[in-house]
C-alpha cells in the first residue's frame, strides 16, 4: 500500500497535459487522498485544484515548483502549504515569468540559427503563460523537426544541444526564502536527477537545509528502491522531512502515474504531518 499522497504534479497551467480539475479526477480514481498541484513557476491552477478537491473529498495543499540556480545548475524547489496571495511568492513567480518569456525568445533564436523552426515554435507558444522547454519540444514535434517531444529534447533542447539556453534562475537560498516567507515549506525536488557528484549532492542538500529548506523528495516518479535508500540517507543526514511526489506531467507515461508510488520509508518524518492538524487552511487556497 502506498501513502495515498502525491505532492508533485503538473497540469496545463505549466507543462502537464491535464487541466487541474481533470487531474484531480484522476487522483481521486487512483486512490490519492492528499495532493499538491506544483506547476512550474506559477500558482495559476491553485484555485481550480482546491475547488475540484473539495468536490471530490480530497485534501489539497497549495503548491508550486520554482526554478532555482545553485553552482550553475538548475535546481527545482517545490513549495507547499504557502499563502498563494503572499507578496513574496507573487514576486518570485512574476520574476520567473519574465525570465521564461525572455528565455523563450533566446531559445527560438538559437533554434532558427541551427536550422530548426524556432520562430514558428515560439508563435505556437503565444498564449502560454509559463513557456517551458516542454512546450518547445511539443511544438517542434508538431512542426516536423522531431519525431516526438522526447526526440526534440535529444536533438534540440537538452543540455548542450543547439537550442539549449543556460538559465540564470534566482539563487537556491532566495528561492527557499520566498517559499518560507510566504508561510510554506520548501522541498528539494527529485534530488538524484541533477548532474552532480555524490559529494556535490550532499553539499547541495546541506545548503538547502541551511537556507531553511524543510524536506527532500525521497520518493519521486520512476525511482528504483536503491535510489529511495540514497535519497532517504540524504534527508536523514540533513535533518529534513521526507516528501512523496510522482512529478506526473502525463498519466499516459506509466512510471510517473500518480497513486502508484512507493511508500515513504518510516525512518523519515513525512512532510505532510505538518498539515494533518489544519486541513481547512489548505482548502481555502
Ligand atoms: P524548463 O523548466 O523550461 O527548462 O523545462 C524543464 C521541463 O522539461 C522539465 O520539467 C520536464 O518536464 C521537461 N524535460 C526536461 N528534460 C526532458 C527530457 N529529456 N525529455 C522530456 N522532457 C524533459
Ligand atoms: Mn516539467
Ligand atoms: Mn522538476
Ligand atoms: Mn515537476
Amino acid at each position: 500500500m502506498n501513502d495515498a499522497v502525491d505532492l508533485h504534479l503538473h497540469s496545463t497551467c505549466s507543462d502537464g497535459v491535464l487541466a487541474p480539475a481533470a487531474l484531480v479526477e484522476l487522483l481521486a480514481a487512483s486512490g490519492v487522498r492528499l495532493f499538491a498541484l506544483t506547476d512550474h513557476d506559477t500558482v495559476a491552477g491553485q484555485a481550480e485544484a482546491a475547488h475540484a478537491a473539495q468536490a471530490s473529498g480530497l485534501r489539497c495543499i497549495t503548491g508550486t515548483e520554482l526554478s532555482a540556480s545553485w553552482l550553475g545548475r538548475t535546481i527545482h524547489v517545490v513549495g507547499l502549504g504557502f499563502d498563494p496571495a503572499a507578496a513574496t511568492i507573487t514576486a518570485a513567480v512574476g520574476l520567473r515569468h519574465e525570465q521564461r518569456r525572455e528565455r523563450a525568445r533566446a531559445i527560438a533564436l538559437r533554434l532558427d540559427r541551427a536550422g530548426a523552426p524556432g520562430s514558428a515554435a515560439l508563435e505556437r507558444l503565444a498564449g502560454v503563460d509559463v513557456p517551458t522547454r516542454t512546450h518547445f519540444a511539443r511544438a517542434l514535434a508538431e512542426l516536423g523537426a522531431a519525431r516526438d517531444a522526447t526526440q526534440a529534447f535529444d536533438r534540440w533542447l537538452g543540455h548542450g544541444k543547439p537550442g539549449h539556453v543556460p538559465s540564470q534562475w534566482p539563487a537556491l537560498e532566495a528561492t527557499v526564502a520566498a517559499i518560507v516567507d510566504s508561510g510554506g515549506t520548501a522541498v528539494l525536488a527529485h534530488p538524484l536527477r541533477y548532474r552532480l557528484s555524490s559529494g556535490q549532492r550532499r553539499t547541495l542538500v546541506r545548503a538547502f537545509a541551511e537556507a531553511g529548506g524543510g524536506a527532500l523528495e525521497v520518493v519521486t516518479g520512476g525511482v528504483a528502491p536503491h535510489q529511495i535508500e540514497t535519497a532517504l540517507g540524504l534527508a536523514l543526514r540533513a535533518g529534513l522531512a521526507g516528501s512523496v511526489g510522482s512529478d506526473c506531467h502525463d498519466p499516459a507515461l506509466p512510471w510517473h502515474r500518480p497513486g502508484r508510488l512507493a511508500k515513504l520509508p518510516e525512518a523519515v518524518v513525512p512532510v505532510w504531518n505538518r498539515w494533518a492538524a489544519a486541513p481547512t487552511r489548505a482548502l481555502q487556497a
